[in-house]
C-alpha cells in the first residue's frame, strides 16, 4: 500500500459489510485541496522529489531518465 492508495484494503474487506462501513467512516483518507500527496509523478506515481516546473510533473528520478529525450542539456 502506498501513501494514498487504500484500494488494496477495500479489496481485502469487500466481503465484510460491517468492516467496510467502519473503514469508510473512519479510515479513508480525506480528499484535501492542497497536499504534497496530490502531486504525483505522472510516470511512476512517486510523491517525493516532485518537479512541477514547466508542467513536467515528474519525480527527480524519472526526470533524470527522460531529461535528454525531452530536450534538456547539461552544460557543465
Ligand atoms: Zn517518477
Amino acid at each position: 500500500m502506498t501513501t494514498t492508495d487504500h484500494s488494496k484494503v477495500l479489496q481485502q474487506i469487500r466481503g465484510k459489510p460491517g468492516k467496510m462501513a467502519k473503514y469508510k467512516k473512519y479510515s479513508i483518507p480525506k480528499d484535501r485541496p492542497q497536499s504534497d500527496l496530490k502531486k504525483k509523478c505522472v510516470r511512476c506515481g512517486r510523491t517525493g522529489g516532485h518537479i512541477s516546473k514547466y508542467g513536467l510533473h515528474l519525480c527527480r528520478q524519472c526526470f533524470r531518465d527522460v531529461a535528454t529525450k525531452i530536450g534538456f542539456k547539461k552544460y557543465n
